[in-house]
């Protein structure tokens, strides 16, 4: 990596020497610190233990040093002059924490994962409790909440967006000249624009601005293409994406748009005052954020969409899964409807890669949760969900093929995950007896399955198997297993073990700075239990939580509930114990309670009735 960076940013890292420490325990809220040649990284994201590291496993620990490595120039080489441009580092080194993986490591095909990256930071984004990418911060407590995913993940989708632009070698060019300018010096982004800017011949400022300055995710709407004489020309009009702001007035932006039609050649335009026409060479289906670099949401007349669905095969894996991450958003947001992602899930066909079966797997167990209290709903949905991925995990199977791909293996682990949430009698029983027998039988839980089996075990857990866990987390001697097998006691479903999962986290038994992370795993499936119980024990989790992480705990552990009181509770929490400028995590996860609410009563039904339909 030092080789990597070194050439890419043209000043060499300075010091004789570069230590990366690994130290047991963990934060709520980081994996790392960049102190500059003397990195500090929590254990488990950067230690391989060969009796239980997967793909992901080595995937993060290479993503977490290729981030803190990045730091040593953007962040340390070169710092900004204040917390409101804390975007140039983290958004930053966050873009080239993924660069650097998909060049390093191609056959972990790590470019695709831009997709989840741009998802991560849109989700909150389209919220009105949302910031732009630069703001404004006075204390303390304002510096500790930007830390979060508009800072992270924005800058990084924005970045890659603005490097697309002008292309990579102008992009580096004036990243080049940034690090000499700056060395050793403070920077606001208006520097770092200046110089891409004069790199490239190509005014960027604008363009920039508007997606730092000002808060927010613009839509695209693409109008029904109109072909002629072997040419297609489609309309296009920016809007804005909101979740939770139904007559929004939108924002304006100028937006890089990359069009093809599928399979045909790419054309760049720019949208700027709202809209844009764009001619394409030949006749098909229309693609618009072609290759997903763009910061915006897609919305496709209705028969523009059916033709785009029924060539979702032919598209590249990228396309396929921006595609089906902006049919799930626009669908849950009321703007399609929200059946549109079944309709893709559908024609999917069982050799798509592996990236796109994980985002399928993904949202159907997303949804299986938010069926919850419906169960005949909910068994419909299973059963759909059990038809499209069984016959996908049929071609994975238990065991790795010999030369297999790695993003096979990460496929591998989801599925035995998302069967085992909705259901599949054959998964979950071959859990069983794979965790039965790796007392004696070493092979039965192999280290690339351990955790997807525990997975199952966990959350299927009866008392005698959670005491099982728990005497297994007692006995470990190596501090990372250990404190891994105490989340896995918060995992359970049922909720009288989530109880005593609670009452075991305060306790001494798991460990100074596992007890946090049980109650966080907690309200993963019982986030009104596990926020009650915190906030009756307040004092003694105060004191197990990192000071500078409090006012995001709380907000954290209740925000994943869809119980209209909770947010009655967070309002209170806030009032009482956080200062008036460290409420924006509570603001935040307010916001999307009221939106779980809303799309539960507003939107499964018109997945129930496709299920129907589609004879589920
Ligand atoms: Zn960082």
């Amino acid at each position: 990596m030092l080789k990597e960076y070194n050439d890419y940013f043209g000043v060499k890292f300075p010091l004789p020497k570069l230590d990366n420490i690994a130290a047991p325990g963990r934060s709520q809220f980081f994996s790392a610190m960049e102190n500059w040649g003397a990195i500090f990284t929590f254990e488990n994201s950067i230690l391989l233990d060969p009796r239980v590291a997967t793909q992901s496993d080595k995937e993060v620990s290479f993503l977490v040093a290729a981030h803190e490595i990045a730091h040593q120039w953007f962040g340390d080489l070169v710092t900004m002059a204040w917390w409101d441009d804390l975007w140039l580092n983290e958004g930053f080194a966050s873009w080239m924490e993924s660069r650097t993986t998909n060049r390093l490591h191609p056959e972990w095909n790590w470019g695709l994962r831009a997709v989840d990256t741009r998802e991560g930071a849109m989700s909150r984004d389209a919220l009105s409790t949302t910031h732009p990418v630069v703001q404004r911060i006075a204390t303390v407590e304002q510096a500790s909440q930007a830390f979060d995913s508009i800072t992270y993940s924005k800058g990084e989708a924005v970045i890659r967006m603005l490097e697309s632009y002008v292309g990579e070698d102008a992009w580096r060019t004036g990243v080049r000249s940034y690090m000499a300018r700056h060395a050793y010096g403070n920077t606001v982004s208006d520097d770092l624009w200046r110089e891409i800017e004069q790199a490239a011949h190509k005014p960027i400022t604008a363009i920039a601005h508007d997606f730092t300055l000002q808060p927010g995710v613009p839509m695209i709407r693409v109008a029904d293409a109109v072909c002629k004489n072997g040419k297609t020309t489609v309309q296009l009009t920016q809007g804005e994406f909101s979740i939770d702001q139904e007559n929004k007035k939108p924002l304006s932006w100028r937006v890089p748009v990359i069009a093809q039609t599928v399979g045909g050649t790419a054309v760049r335009t720019l949208v700027s005052g709202g809209k844009a026409s764009v001619t394409l060479p030949g006749c098909g289906a229309v693609l618009v954020n072609a290759g997903q670099s763009g910061y915006y949401r897609t919305l496709y007349a209705p028969k523009a969409f059916a033709t785009l669905a029924a060539d979702f095969a032919r598209m590249p894996t990228i396309d396929q899964l921006g595609l089906l991450a902006d049919s799930w958003a626009l669908g849950m947001a009321g703007k399609m409807p929200a059946s549109s992602f079944l309709d893709l899930a559908s024609n999917a066909p069982a050799d798509a890669a592996p990236e796109v079966w994980q985002r399928i797997a993904g949202v159907l167990a997303g949804l299986h949760n938010s069926y919850e209290g419906k169960p005949e709903q909910r068994a419909a949905l299973d059963r759909f969900a059990r038809a499209r991925l069984a016959p996908v995990f049929a071609r994975v199977g238990w065991s790795a093929a010999k030369d297999e791909a790695a993003p096979v293996a990460n496929l591998r682990e989801t599925l035995i995950r998302a069967l085992g949430e909705v259901g599949d009698e054959a998964v979950i029983a071959e859990a069983r007896r794979r965790y039965a027998a790796a007392a004696t039988d070493k092979d039965a839980m192999p280290a690339a399955l351990r955790r997807p089996i525990l997975g199952v075990i966990a959350s299927n857990a009866d008392a005698a198997t959670w005491e099982q866990l728990r005497a297994a987390a007692k006995a470990e001697q190596s501090s990372m297993i250990k404190a891994e097998l105490y989340d896995l006691l918060g995992a359970a479903d049922d909720k009288a073990l989530a109880q005593r999962a609670l009452d075991l986290a305060l306790t001494d038994e798991p460990g100074a700075t596992a007890g946090a992370s049980i109650i966080s795993h907690v309200a993963g499936g019982h986030p009104d239990l596990a926020f009650d119980f915190a906030l009756a024990n307040r004092e003694k989790v105060d004191k197990i939580v990192d000071g500078a992480s409090r006012s995001r705990y709380f907000p954290g552990l209740g925000g994943r509930s869809a119980d209209p009181a909770m947010i009655g509770k967070l309002r209170e929490y806030a009032k009482q114990y956080l200062p008036a400028d460290a409420q924006g995590d509570t603001r935040t996860a307010i916001a999307s309670i009221e939106t779980r609410i809303k799309v539960r009563a507003q939107r499964l039904p018109q997945i129930d009735a496709w299920l129907k339909q589609h004879g589920a």
